[in-house]
């Protein structure tokens, strides 16, 4: 059976993969420092023969026992509070972390992939943004630690596969949600639900005509496999192109809830993208893959799961 390793796999989108991989049979070992992730995540696959969890900081060297076909690198903070809270670590681990994750591959003579983000294409002044698009990022503004450690770990990426052979792949993922995201992650959704399900005001921030374009994680997670099983180089947009304003995505999650919650408007953080759509056609015709799960059949799902977290918050 494969093995395959996964740094940031205690994190929201990391455990599913746990999950999905070690459902498919393969041998996981999951990675992580808990910096931003949480070891509840996982807590349900300890002990199970075919995964094993290593506590470590993937910016620095990363030693690993035995044959590994497969490493997946998803160790990185994700959320905007997360990434400003934590600039430096989050330009280490997009930096060496990802040279350590494309050395220990090349050692190992594993397949790579890289989670890649929609924020390399920064504030886009292309839209829908398909991957052929270059971006518009500002490198010395707060959210650059995010995007360019992740526009780096693109070009390391692709350094190892032009000077090294290593075979690798590259996801860039656009806005996903679902159950296991941190309520005080400060991402939209996780913020709206927590609101709107304590009944407080719901704070959307600018006039909240900015636009997202919500994917539910299952839909990621087969997108990732099926990438990680195609014979793809470039990069690949894994996201659902339905694009909601943040106003109206906010005005979804009150309605779900049957909250009394109102909308109050607080500034926009600096650098925030105005509008954000994924072009999906590289996945449509190279993976087969379209995303299945509506915006309004994925938010019900995960409304249990951020139910649970407040009544025990
Ligand atoms: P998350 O914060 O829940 O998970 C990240 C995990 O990485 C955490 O468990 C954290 O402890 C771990 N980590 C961070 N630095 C580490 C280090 N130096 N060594 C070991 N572990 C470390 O975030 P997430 O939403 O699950 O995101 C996972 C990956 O997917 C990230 O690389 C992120 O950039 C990417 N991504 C996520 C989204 C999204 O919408 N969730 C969108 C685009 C890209
Ligand atoms: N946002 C908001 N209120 C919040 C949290 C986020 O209006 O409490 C906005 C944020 O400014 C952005 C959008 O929602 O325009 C999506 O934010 P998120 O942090 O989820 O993702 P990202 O900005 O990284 O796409």
């Amino acid at each position: 059976m494969p093995r395959t390793l996964i740094t940031g796999g205690a994190g929201f989108l990391g455990s599913h993969l746990c999950d999905r991989f070690v459902a498919e049979g393969h041998d996981v070992v999951c990675v992580d420092n808990l910096v931003t992730g949480n070891p509840d995540n996982v807590a349900h696959l300890v002990g199970h023969p075919r995964f094993e969890f290593v506590r470590h900081d993937v910016s620095t060297f990363v030693y690993v026992a035995g044959d590994v076909d497969h490493v997946l690198h998803f160790a990185s903070p994700a959320s905007p509070i997360d990434y400003l809270r934590l600039p430096i670590q989050t330009l280490k681990v997009g930096s060496l972390g990802t040279h350590n994750a494309l050395g220990l591959a090349k050692a190992k003579g594993a397949r790579f992939l890289l989670a890649s983000t929609s924020e390399v294409y920064g504030d886009p002044q292309v839209h829908p943004q398909p991957e052929s698009y270059w971006g518009h990022v500002n490198p010395v503004g707060s959210r650059g630690v995010y995007d360019e450690a992740k526009r780096f770990a693109e070009a390391m990426t692709m350094a190892y596969h032009r000077s090294h052979g290593v075979d690798t792949r590259i996801v860039r993922i656009f806005n996903t949600y679902g159950p296991r995201m941190r309520l005080d992650d400060g991402r939209a959704l996780p913020a709206f639900m927590g609101q709107a399900l304590r009944g407080e005001p719901i704070t959307v921030f600018g006039d909240g005509s900015q636009t997202r374009s919500f994917q539910y994680v299952d839909d990621l997670v087969e997108g990732i496999w099926r990438l990680l099983h195609s014979g793809e180089t470039d990069p690949v947009n894994v996201g659902n192109p339905d694009e909601v304003s943040i106003k109206e995505f906010a005005e979804e999650v009150v309605a779900l809830t049957g909250s009394s919650s109102t909308i109050t408007y607080e500034p926009l953080p600096s650098d925030d993208p105005k509008v954000r759509q994924p072009d999906v056609t590289r996945a449509r015709e190279v993976l087969g893959w379209a995303p299945t799960v509506g915006r309004a059949e994925g938010l019900r799902r995960t409304l249990d799961y951020f139910r649970e977290r407040v009544e025990a918050a």
